[in-house]
C-alpha cells in the first residue's frame, strides 16, 4: 500500500464524531444512522458504509446521564443558592428538563460514539471480521 492510499483512507475521528452526533453516517456525512429512536441502519443508505458493526451497548446511556448530571445538578445548586425557591417550583423545572435533556442527547451521545468507533476502526469497522 503506498503514502498516497494510506493518506485517502485516514478517518478524522472529529469529524466521525461530529457526522454520528448529528445522527449522520459517519463516513460521508449524508446517510441517516438510525432507522429508529436508537435503532441504527445496517447500513448508510448513501454510500453504503456497513453501520451494524457498532458496539455501543451502554456507553450512550453513561455518557448521557453523565452530561446530564452535570447541567442539572449544578443548575439546581445554583437556583437553590440564588432565589432559594419551593420545593414544587424546583420539580417542575428539573424533572422536565432532566427527562427532556436525556431524551434529546442520548441518540446525539450513541451517534457520536458510533462515529468514533468507526474512525478508530474498532470492531468490524476495520473490514475485518469482529471474531476472527
Ligand atoms: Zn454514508
Amino acid at each position: 500500500m503506498s503514502a498516497m492510499e494510506l493518506q485517502y483512507d485516514e478517518r478524522s475521528w472529529k469529524q466521525a464524531l461530529v457526522r454520528g452526533a448529528m445522527k449522520r453516517c459517519p463516513a460521508c456525512g449524508q446517510g441517516r444512522l438510525f432507522s429508529g429512536f436508537l435503532t441504527t441502519n445496517n447500513a448508510c443508505a448513501h454510500c453504503g458504509t456497513e453501520l451494524h458493526h457498532h458496539r455501543a451497548d451502554d456507553a450512550p446511556p453513561y455518557f448521557t446521564m453523565f452530561i446530564v448530571g452535570h447541567i442539572v445538578v449544578p443548575g439546581l445548586l445554583v437556583v437553590e443558592k440564588l432565589w432559594h425557591p419551593e420545593l414544587w417550583i424546583h420539580f417542575s423545572i428539573w424533572l422536565p428538563l432532566t427527562l427532556f435533556l436525556s431524551l434529546w442527547l442520548l441518540p446525539h451521545v450513541k451517534g457520536a460514539l458510533i462515529g468514533l468507533q468507526w474512525a478508530f476502526r474498532m470492531h468490524g469497522f476495520s473490514g475485518t471480521a469482529d471474531h476472527p
